[in-house]
């Protein structure tokens, strides 16, 4: 498990810079800086995410992270192995405009 902080406050999961999910998937298969990686489990707020929690779920700093960015050095068998993470992506309206900020290139 990882420790998982995000500033996309305006993914629906996003509560108090934290995400509420169990588990989140980092895309960006050939990726081999953080702009091109993004949280792939990102949704807009108002648009509902059909995930059945509500806004007052806790949430989850410890998180399962998928990860397809297989150039990334804490990428192990498609799982996060860094202990503790950042998604980016103050302003992000859509999945590509968010970021791992932890992607460290082999
Ligand atoms: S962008 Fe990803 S990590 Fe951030 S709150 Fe949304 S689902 Fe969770």
């Amino acid at each position: 498990m990882t420790q998982l902080d995000c500033t996309v406050v305006n993914c629906t999961y996003n509560k108090d810079k934290s995400c509420r999910r169990h588990d989140i998937m980092v895309n960006g298969r050939d990726a081999r800086t953080s702009s091109e990686t993004c949280c792939g489990s990102f949704a807009p707020k108002g648009d509902g995410c059909g995930c059945g929690i509500d806004s007052t779920a806790a949430v989850h700093k410890d998180t399962h992270v998928g990860c397809e960015a297989a150039e990334c050095i804490y990428n192990d068998s498609r799982k996060c192995s860094a202990k503790h993470i950042g998604i980016a992506g103050g302003h992000a309206d859509r999945a590509q405009e968010t970021e791992c900020g932890s992607f460290v290139c082999q």
